[in-house]
């Protein structure tokens, strides 16, 4: 008898173990879900906070994409001019504008074929503080001219008025869904940095044609951090073909995107900022 009940309270003890082993268990897993939870939904914050300290100790980053290269030539001027060779040449132009005060990362610095998600993963990497694709426009008509600055948009402003496709537009079969979310969480610092160079842009060339424009581009919707995509020109354009070869007038065109992304960071600086 006494050994019946002895064998029953062990029992009982193991099933009250086994449950208390249980529910604690069940209680780390949810904690462990909702702190993925959390880190998740912070990050855009956790980020902004972080170069919001950091700013003035340690220099920014700045990813600069050349666009093209390799096999992949882009557009071509009606002189010959192939837009991936005006494309770096004028990242590194902007690199050498941005070298003091900031730390430039460029995805590509030789006549190289990337693919686009490559480009973006290569900034998200060393954790870039922006993000930004060269390109030139290429028109039928071969009178348009100016400047293009796009943010990624899922679907383009003007799609049903457009003349031409957007660079790099296309679906992407397969994305994963942190993937296509990325670029969503910094929309408004992407169209506050739009706005910033088109501010310095406007001073530049005054009247000339600046447009600010949303589309779905690829490049760009994976960046992990405020994203633009720069056409500095029409290359279908043979003026503005000879322009985008002309070394004095691309340093004005870096000086002047530069100023932007200083204004940038300024105003990422001031109390109430984002
Ligand atoms: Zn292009």
């Amino acid at each position: 008898m006494s050994i019946r009940i002895a064998g029953d309270r062990g029992f009982s003890l193991q099933k009250s173990k086994r449950k208390t082993f249980s529910v604690m268990l069940l209680k780390l897993k949810f904690v462990v879900l909702a702190v993925t939870v959390c880190i998740f939904l912070m990050a855009p914050a956790i980020h902004v906070a972080a170069k919001k300290q950091l700013f003035g100790t340690i220099q920014p980053v700045v990813v600069i994409d050349p666009g093209h290269g390799g096999d992949d030539t882009g557009a071509t001027g009606p002189d010959g001019s192939p837009e991936k060779v005006i494309t770096l040449n004028f990242a590194r132009i902007l690199a050498a504008e941005l070298d003091r005060g900031y730390k430039v990362v460029l995805t590509r610095t030789t006549d190289s074929m990337l693919d686009l998600e490559k480009r973006t993963s290569l900034a998200n990497y060393p954790r870039g503080d922006l993000f930004i694709s060269i390109h030139t426009s290429a028109s039928y008509n071969h009178g348009t001219t100016g400047i293009r600055i796009y943010w990624y948009q899922k679907f383009a402003e003007d799609s049903l008025t457009r003349s031409e496709p957007p660079p790099n537009a296309a679906a992407q079969p397969g994305s994963s869904l942190l993937w296509t979310q990325a670029q969503d969480r910094f929309r408004e610092d992407s169209l506050s940095l739009a706005d910033n160079i088109r501010g310095r842009l406007d001073d530049l060339y005054e009247a000339r044609d600046i447009r600010l424009q949303g589309a779905p581009l690829l490049v760009l919707q994976g960046a992990n951090m405020p994203a633009l995509l720069i056409e500095i020109g029409h290359l279908s354009n043979p003026k503005e073909e000879n322009k985008l070869n002309d070394q004095p007038y691309l340093i004005d065109l870096a000086r002047a995107i530069r100023r932007g992304i200083d204004d940038y960071f300024e105003q990422e600086k001031q109390p109430g900022a984002p």
